[in-house]
């Protein structure tokens, strides 16, 4: 698998990357993991506008999910002829509702599943092109899920937004690369069931025997150097944090 890191800043961008976006990419198959502020034009610079598969959407928070509605403008209005055919987009339940309302005024209230085929996520496993996905609910203020990804023999997760949880342990269980958030500093903010610290994504690393830990969703005032170095504290395997265009083989 290839795993591309489209945007990778923490609930609003910075001067140096979009919001949460991540490509994944394996026999010609490509799933967008999130397309949060700014992504859409970061997605530009890898793959052509109409070559995605499939669309996740870890949640409905706008560093989420906010850019799929200048995507539905680009697959509405397509200029080289004709609507696009519905994109598969894997979203919490009210995903459409949520958008249409976003954009404000579509030409009609399903316009939105005219290029959009959206699909109810819950805690499930799935084939998805040449994907073995498994998605589980994460511990967030609204319905939020994290997802494993498979392809022959090889394995990634990414939390999502969330706080300590169970679930996101399942998920990452001896994958080769666990792209986990860290928003918050260990010490500095502490309030439950939100976001993880870098010490605290470190920890769920360690546990679960991740071969590689990439530290994301690191918002513009947060020190991430400091989230790096409280997660290698913990979790002795290689770790970095993400940067906007980094490529990884998996
Ligand atoms: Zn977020
Ligand atoms: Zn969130």
């Amino acid at each position: 698998m290839k795993l591309t890191v489209v945007g990778c800043s923490g609930s609003f961008p910075s001067a140096e990357s979009a919001c949460s976006s991540y490509l994944v990419e394996a026999d010609g198959f490509r799933l967008l993991l999130d397309m949060g502020n700014g992504a859409l034009g970061e997605l530009q610079r890898h793959i052509g506008l109409y070559d995605l598969d499939a669309i996740f959407l870890s949640h409905l928070h706008a560093d989420h999910c906010i850019d799929m509605c200048g995507y539905f403008v680009a697959r509405y209005y397509r200029h080289e002829g004709g609507r696009c055919d519905a994109l598969p987009v894997y979203a919490p339940e009210g995903a459409e509702q949520r958008l249409t309302t976003a954009y404000a005024d579509t030409p009609s209230p399903s316009s939105m599943s005219e290029v959009f085929d959206f699909r109810t996520l819950g805690s499930d496993t799935f084939e998805l092109g040449p994907f073995t996905i498994r998605t589980e609910k994460v511990c967030h203020p609204v319905e939020a899920y994290g997802i494993r990804v498979e392809h022959g023999g090889r394995s990634l997760a990414y939390s999502g937004d969330t706080g300590v949880c169970e679930e996101l342990h399942a998920l990452a269980d001896g994958v080769d690369l666990f792209l986990c958030e860290a928003s918050f500093t260990h010490g500095k903010e502490d309030i439950p069931e939100l976001h993880l610290n870098g010490r605290e994504a470190g920890a769920h690393a360690a546990r679960a025997g991740v071969g590689r830990l990439v530290l994301t969703h690191i918002p513009p005032w947060t020190d991430g150097e400091r989230n790096l170095a409280d997660a290698r504290a913990v979790y002795g395997g290689p770790a970095e944090l993400a940067k906007s265009g980094a490529v990884y083989e998996v």
